[in-house]
């Protein structure tokens, strides 16, 4: 058996292409002493491995070409010479784009398989989730019968943010890139109403879809669509900056929209760092798992098979073309 992994080749410029990676294979190494040797089940792809092949310093994760691509992964420890490690647990890692790494144990989770299906470690119940989660609840604010906007509304962090403005009482409406998005959004994750962006008048849409404004926007996308709800926001609204995809493709930022009716609304607009927030993961797994346990809380997930074709997948997810949370299988979860 080989160590089949995929390197990082180049720094992209704009969207990155398959070419900016390649395949390899190695020897499967055994772990030394205060190491394991994990098989990656599944294998996280997020829109921040952009910023990260950029060198972007906000990560602190050092990539240099020629090195396995970096990834999160849910992974199955498979021999142990570490204390604190037994062969057959399912562990959060940083293992790469590979079917096999070690590990000292640094900066490693243990999940719990009975807590939730074991891909949602990457998605709901994991940092996607928690972005939704804290950002929305603590940044958001969102009050009864308030009416919360979302854009990317059926990705990882938008499933989380759709969901919890709901179970909160909250009104939520969706935008997202296809009329197939925008269905699931309704009818499975419980929006009141998802636009397309991609069809008609994005702004007239909102405003007839949020007659009362729009209390909370949740911004997953920036551009012309933050032009667009920051013409329909209600009085006192709270808007949650969270990512701009577009932008992680760019080597210097767009002109910015228009900032102008956040003042006449007196707005308040606030940045959002998952890593901040990491001490209310606990209690963001404790509501989510629970919501996922009694049948409350769905999600999607956009699974492309193999550890080869993991390139071609993270250059959809750059494209916007990943339906779901962007997850590779590189391994069964039992063997
Ligand atoms: P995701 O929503 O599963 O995937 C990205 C989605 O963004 C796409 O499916 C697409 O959905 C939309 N999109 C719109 N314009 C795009 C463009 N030009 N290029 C690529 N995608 C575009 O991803 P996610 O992991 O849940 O992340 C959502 C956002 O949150 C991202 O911006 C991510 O960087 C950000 N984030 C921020 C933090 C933080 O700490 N601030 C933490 C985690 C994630 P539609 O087709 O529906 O538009």
């Amino acid at each position: 058996m080989q160590n089949h992994r995929i390197l990082f080749l180049r720094r992209p410029t704009g969207l990155p292409v398959p070419e900016d990676f390649s395949l390899e294979a190695a020897p499967i190494s055994s772990p030394g002493a205060g190491q394991f040797l994990a098989r990656t089940v599944w294998l996280s792809l997020d829109p921040y491995y952009r910023n990260v092949m950029k060198g972007h310093p906000i990560y602190g994760i050092p990539l240099e070409p020629g090195e396995v691509m970096f990834g999160k992964a849910v992974a199955q420890v498979a021999e142990s010479r570490h204390p604190d490690f037994v062969a057959g647990e399912y562990v959060l890692m940083s293992s790469g784009w590979q079917q096999w790494a070690l590990s000292d144990g640094k900066d490693v989770e243990k999940i719990d398989p009975e807590a939730a299906p074991l891909s949602t470690a990457l998605g709901a119940m994991g940092m996607p989730g928690l972005t939704g989660y804290a950002g929305l609840v603590y940044l958001g604010e969102p009050r009864p019968g308030q009416t919360v906007v979302v854009s990317a509304a059926t990705g990882g962090v938008g499933t989380t943010v759709g969901q919890v403005a709901r179970l909160m009482g909250a009104r939520p409406v969706g935008i997202a890139g296809s009329s197939e998005k925008c269905d699931y959004a309704v009818r499975e994750l419980g929006y009141t109403a998802c636009i397309n962006y991609r069809t008609g008048d994005l702004k007239a849409q909102l405003k007839e879809a949020c007659p009362r404004g729009i209390d909370v926007y949740f911004d997953n996308v920036g551009g012309e669509v933050l032009s667009a709800v920051l013409g329909n926001l209600a009085l006192h609204a709270r808007i949650v900056l969270c990512g701009m995809p577009e932008v992680y493709n760019m080597a210097a930022p767009p002109p910015g929209p228009f900032l102008g009716p956040i003042i006449g609304a007196r707005a308040t607009v606030k940045g959002l760092v998952v890593y901040d927030w990491l001490a209310r993961m606990p209690e963001m797994r404790r509501i989510v798992g629970e919501w996922i346990r009694d049948g409350r809380f769905q999600w999607r997930e956009d699974i492309t098979e193999g550890i080869t074709n993991a390139p071609d997948a993270f250059c959809r997810l750059m494209r916007g073309e990943n339906f779901g949370k962007a997850l590779v299988r590189v391994a069964p979860e039992r063997c």
